[in-house]
């Protein structure tokens, strides 16, 4: 019945995980998930509110434009200007997602031919494998590793996959590994493009969740960036917002008008009131998002000592709300955690061969559930 690119879609492991999670909650276990990129905190009012009163207006009521408000547009444009200095120009540098997913499985639609290579880290978010595989094209896979700081090394791309590949990933701050890019690393990367004629997309939806007084770049401020590539950017995790389906591509105006044909395509935009309650987020007071950042940033530090505390060799992130705990065997680990302590991470392995030997613990959970997962830990033998 189904069409043969199905077969090849990632076995879906989060799926498994709740099968699992349901199968312990029946037993009446009080689960502690740790498994799910989601934040646990509300979108702030402000926002809410702004959706309610856009939400009254019939005049939103009404198709979106396909390339997003021009005034959710210019205050994309304005928050990346004041936020990373980058000048864009709202009407063609600037283009509205239902989330960065959207633009992510998108985009190779439009500049992948069959067989084409499209260079992916591993591990990685599930939507680059995903997205090439509707595209029909092959993924390289970029090993990140502990050694090399979770950053890929371009000079390990065989030389036959580079000339022929047409985008490159990158994400950082990482999801999963939560590792961090120097400027260096950007400017390798525009340079390898160039080089290569490769499209980069680099996927930063963790800008704004770092600590320690840590601020991540943006790749478009590196010099030759917007030559080479887009920035996709979401409100999912800068303002608790996972649900409402709001982000940006932004960059290269080639790249985003081949985007923007895909999507005209597929998709109808962001409903009104949606685009208009990002457009507060956006120019609104930001307090929030530093709030949250020091929310993470206790829960990291509680799950990190703790972890360190049990004999784990895990560093202290300076972004993301993640955890990247080596361990023997993801998979054995896991399911240790979840059948022996009620406690959900994901298995590195999700995330694609690259993660074997990690879980990754979330950091959307309150500190009083993170010490009880560490308590419960202290009792296995891990
Ligand atoms: C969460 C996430 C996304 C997708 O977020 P949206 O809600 O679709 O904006 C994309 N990439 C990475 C690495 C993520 O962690």
């Amino acid at each position: 019945m189904y069409a043969s690119r199905m077969s090849h879609l990632p076995p879906y492991l989060f799926a498994r995980i709740d099968e699992m999670k349901a199968e312990q909650q029946r037993k009446g276990v009080d689960i502690i998930d740790l498994g799910v990129g989601d934040p646990d905190l509300p979108t702030p009012d402000h926002i809410v509110a702004s959706l309610c009163k856009a939400a009254k207006n019939p005049e939103n009521h009404h198709y979106p434009s396909y390339a997003g408000m021009p005034a959710y547009r210019s205050a994309v444009a304005d928050w990346y200007r004041q936020r990373f200095g980058v000048k864009l120009d709202a009407g063609r540098e600037v283009l509205a997602l239902m989330g960065s997913k959207d633009g992510i499985t998108h985009i190779g639609e439009a500049f992948v031919n069959p067989g084409d290579y499209v260079l992916a880290p591993s591990p990685g978010y599930p939507g680059y494998y995903t997205g090439t595989l509707f595209s029909e094209g092959k993924v390289h896979e970029m090993p990140l590793l502990h050694e090399n700081n979770f950053l890929p090394v371009l000079d390990n791309i065989p030389k036959k996959v580079a000339k022929s590949a047409k985008l490159m990933f990158i994400n950082y701050p990482n999801n999963p590994t939560a590792a961090i890019a120097p400027r260096e690393f950007y400017r390798e990367v525009a340079d390898f493009a160039a080089d290569n004629t490769i499209i980069v997309v680099s996927d930063n939806p963790y800008s704004e969740v770092a600590f320690d007084g840590y601020r991540a770049p943006s790749f478009l401020e590196t010099k030759g960036a917007i030559e080479v590539g887009v920035e996709m950017h979401s409100l999912s995790k800068t303002y608790n917002m996972t649900g409402w389906r709001v982000g940006m591509a932004v960059g290269n105006a080639d790249v985003i008008a081949g985007l923007g044909r895909v999507k005209t395509n597929v998709d109808s935009g962001v409903f009104n009131a949606v685009q208009l309650a990002a457009v507060t987020a956006l120019r609104g007071p930001q307090d929030c998002v530093k709030e949250a950042c020091t929310i993470y940033q206790e829960r990291r530090d509680v799950l990190i000592s703790g972890l360190q505390d049990l004999g784990f060799d895990v560093p202290s992130p300076k972004a993301t709300f993640y955890v990247w705990l080596p361990v023997q065997d993801c998979m054995a680990f896991s399911a240790k955690l979840l059948n022996e302590a009620g406690i959900v991470a994901t298995p590195g392995i999700g995330f694609g061969s690259g993660g074997e030997g990690y879980v990754r613990f979330a950091l959307t959970r309150p500190v009083a559930r993170i010490n009880e997962a560490l308590e419960r830990m202290r009792r296995l033998d891990l």
